[in-house]
């Protein structure tokens, strides 16, 4: 699941947050993941306009292009991770990682090479669902396999 948002919600309420891991991304960039004890500790501090029904979800924020001076500006925050302890395995953390991602490639080409008279290319984010998906589905395929074989070496 994924959602661009500009102000996420910054005081949060840690009574229920397991750990809060910070990941350098690239350069100044960074992420930041939240796992929380129960889904509703993750709903109350992550994004409320959505339905309740996610079990992870990526907050992007946003960032700004001058269009006279072609210059990209964003936070050194550039995402959000929120999972819930016991909710995901390695599939979730790919897709949701792969979100954060795509956010940063996407700052870092058009930061690379402006292109003039486009205002804000980060706006219509649905179609990276389907790429996180298939991704989350390969990562896990994979373990799963791996896993599988493992064991069955040791048997
Ligand atoms: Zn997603």
């Amino acid at each position: 699941m994924n959602h661009f948002e500009n102000n996420f919600i910054r005081k949060k309420d840690k009574t229920h947050l397991w750990a809060k891991i910070k990941i350098p991304i690239h350069q100044i960039y960074y992420a930041f993941v939240y796992i929380w004890g129960n889904r509703e500790a993750m709903y109350q501090n992550s994004d409320t306009d959505f339905d309740r029904d996610f079990d992870a979800i990526c907050l992007n924020n946003g960032y700004k292009y001058d269009i006279d001076t072609y210059v990209v500006s964003s936070p050194n925050l550039l995402s959000e991770i929120h999972l819930v302890l016991g909710v995901f395995g390695s599939g979730v953390v790919a897709h949701e990682f792969q979100h954060a991602l795509l956010n940063w490639w996407n700052l870092h080409t058009f930061a690379n090479h402006p292109v003039p008279g486009v205002v804000n290319i980060a706006i219509n984010k649905s179609e990276d669902e389907l790429f996180c998906e298939v991704t989350g589905k390969v990562i896990s395929k994979f373990w799963k396999d791996y896993y599988a074989r493992r064991e069955s070496d040791y048997q």
